[in-house]
C-alpha cells in the first residue's frame, strides 16, 4: 500500500467523525511525506495547521495509523516543503480558540465504536428526508428493521455530500437500536482495501475472512474505489457471496451507479445489481432550507429564515457544503459580534464558493446549451412546442433552485406574464413526479448547471 493509499484510508475515517468545517480546514490538505523505522511524518499546509494537528490531533491520528499498521510507533507534523497555494496556508478566518472552548473538542468528536466503525451523531432523527432521498431512506429503514430480509444487497448511490455515508451509518445505529446482540460494521472502502491488501501480504487472509463473516450487517461506503483493484474484488466478492448466503444484509454506497463503475468485475457488478438499487439526487431548495433549520436547532444558532435561503439558494449540489456555509457565516459573526445581513452571507459564500454561486443568467445558459436552443428564441413568444417545453423548465429551475418570484421570472424570461410562469411551474412540476425518464432529464441538467 503507498503512503497515499494508507492517508486516504485514515483522512476518509477522519471524516467520518468531525465536523465538515474541521476537516476542510485541517485535514484536507494534510499528506504522508514519509514512513521510516515506525516514524510517520505528515505535512500540513502552514505552520498554523501543523500546531493545530500536533496540539489536537495528535493521539487520534496516531491511533489510527497503529491500527492500520501496527508496526507505527510515532507521528511527526512538518510544514509541506512545495510553498502551499495562498488560500491553502492562509490561516482559517476563525481562530483555533473559538472553535475549541475547552481544547478538547478535537477529543469529543472521536466518538465512533472501535468495533462497530459507527459514530452515535449519525441517526434517522437527524436525517431530513425530502423527495430526493425519499426512497433511499425507505430502503435504509426497512434494511435496518429487517436485516437481510427485504433489500439485499441495498446500494445506495449519489454524488459527494449528499448524504449516503449518514444514511448508512444511521441505518447501521438503528440496527443496533433494534437488535442489541447484532453484529454490524462499517468500513469505508479504502480501509477495507488496506485490509485486504495487508492480509494478502502477511498471509492472514483466513482471519480477516473470519472477522468479516459473522457480520449481520455488513455496510461498505464508497464502494467505487473497488475500481481497478482486482485482487481486492476477488476477496470482496467471496466475502460478500459468503455473507449473502447467509441472508446476512450487506449495504453499499457509491457516488455513481454500479453499471457506471469503471474497472468493476462483471461477476461484482452484477451482485450489486441484484437487490435493491435507490439513488439520491440533489435536495430541491425546500428541503436544504429544512435541513439549514435543524442544523441551527443542532448548533444552538438562531438566524433568519432571509439569511438561510441566501445560503439555501446559493449552495444547492452538496449538503457538506451547506453546512459548512453555514458554519463559516456563523463563525464570522460571533467572531465580529454582529448579526449577519444577507450581503455579508453572499460575500462570505462567494469566498467559500466561487464556481458554485449560480444566478438565474446561469441557469437559462446552461438549459438553452442542455437543449441546444437559442437564448433569442428561449426570450421570444414562439408557441412552438421544442422552444415552449425547455422555456417551462427554465421557468421552473428558476423558481426551484433560486427560490426566484414568480414575477421577477416573468421579467427576466422576456417580460412574460407572472400567470404564465405558474402555470409553467406547476405544469414541470407535475411532469417530475409522473414521468421518470423526464425527472433523470432534468437532474442531469441540473448537474449541468452545478457543475459547469
Ligand atoms: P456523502 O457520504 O454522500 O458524501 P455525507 O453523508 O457525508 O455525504 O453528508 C455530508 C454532510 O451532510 C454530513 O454532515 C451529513 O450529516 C449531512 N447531511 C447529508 N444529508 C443530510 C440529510 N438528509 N439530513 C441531514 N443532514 C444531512
Ligand atoms: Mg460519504
Amino acid at each position: 500500500m503507498t503512503n497515499e493509499e494508507t492517508w486516504s484510508s485514515i483522512l476518509a475515517q477522519i471524516q467520518l467523525n468531525v465536523s465538515p468545517a474541521i476537516f476542510t480546514t485541517w485535514f484536507k490538505s494534510t499528506s504522508i511525506v514519509s514512513v521510516e523505522n515506525g516514524e510517520v511524518t505528515v505535512a500540513a499546509p502552514s505552520s498554523f495547521a501543523k500546531e493545530w494537528l500536533e496540539q489536537k490531533y495528535h493521539k487520534q491520528i496516531l491511533t489510527l495509523l497503529r491500527n492500520n499498521d501496527n508496526s507505527i510507533r510515532e507521528v511527526f507534523f512538518k510544514v509541506a516543503k512545495d510553498s502551499p497555494t495562498p488560500q491553502k496556508a492562509k490561516s482559517p478566518t476563525t481562530p483555533p480558540t473559538q472553535q475549541t472552548p475547552s481544547g478538547q473538542l478535537g477529543f469529543d468528536e472521536f466518538k465512533f465504536n472501535r468495533d462497530t466503525n459507527l459514530n452515535p451523531k449519525y441517526s434517522f432523527d437527524g436525517f431530513i428526508v425530502g423527495p430526493y432521498n425519499e426512497l433511499a431512506h425507505a430502503a435504509a429503514w426497512a434494511a435496518a428493521k429487517n436485516p437481510g430480509m427485504v433489500y439485499n444487497p441495498l446500494f445506495v448511490y449519489g454524488g459527494v455530500g449528499l448524504g449516503k455515508t449518514h444514511l448508512l451509518q444511521a441505518l447501521g445505529n438503528e440496527v443496533l437500536n433494534n437488535f442489541p446482540g447484532k453484529k454490524v460494521r462499517y468500513i469505508p472502502t479504502e480501509k477495507l482495501t488496506s485490509e485486504i491488501i495487508y492480509a494478502i501480504r502477511n498471509g492472514t487472509i483466513e482471519t480477516l475472512r473470519a472477522k468479516y463473516l459473522d457480520t449481520t450487517v455488513f455496510i461498505i461506503d464508497d464502494i467505487q474505489f473497488i475500481s481497478g483493484k482486482e485482487r481486492t474484488q476477488d476477496e470482496f466478492f467471496y466475502i460478500f457471496n459468503s455473507l449473502y448466503n447467509k441472508n446476512l444484509q450487506i449495504v453499499l454506497s457509491s457516488d455513481r451507479a454500479p453499471k457506471a463503475i469503471p474497472e468493476l468485475s462483471d461477476r461484482l457488478r452484477s451482485r450489486f445489481e441484484g437487490g435493491m438499487i435507490a439513488d439520491v439526487s440533489l435536495p430541491d431548495f425546500e428541503t436544504r432550507m429544512a435541513i439549514l433549520k435543524t442544523k441551527c436547532q443542532q448548533l444552538g444558532l438562531s438566524f433568519s429564515d432571509e439569511i438561510l435561503s441566501a445560503i439555501a439558494s446559493t449552495i444547492q449540489s452538496n449538503i457538506r457544503e451547506l453546512e459548512g456555509a453555514l458554519t463559516k457565516v456563523a463563525a464570522h459573526t460571533k467572531f465580529k459580534n454582529t448579526t449577519p445581513t444577507v450581503e455579508l452571507c453572499q460575500s462570505i459564500l462567494l469566498s467559500i464558493n466561487p464556481k458554485k454561486v449560480i444566478n438565474y443568467k446561469k441557469i437559462i445558459q446552461s438549459t438553452v446549451d442542455f437543449y441546444e436552443l437559442k437564448e433569442k428564441d428561449i426570450l421570444s413568444d414562439s408557441r412552438k412546442k421544442e422552444i415552449v417545453k425547455p422555456r417551462q423548465v427554465i421557468m421552473y429551475l428558476l423558481r426551484e433552485e433560486l427560490n426566484a418570484s414568480f414575477p421577477f421570472i416573468g421579467r427576466k424570461m422576456g417580460d412574460k406574464d407572472h400567470t404564465t410562469v405558474m402555470h409553467a411551474y406547476k405544469k414541470i412540476s407535475a411532469e417530475i413526479k409522473n414521468n421518470e425518464d423526464f425527472q433523470e432529464e432534468i437532474n442531469i441538467l441540473k448537474q449541468k448547471i452545478y457543475n459547469s
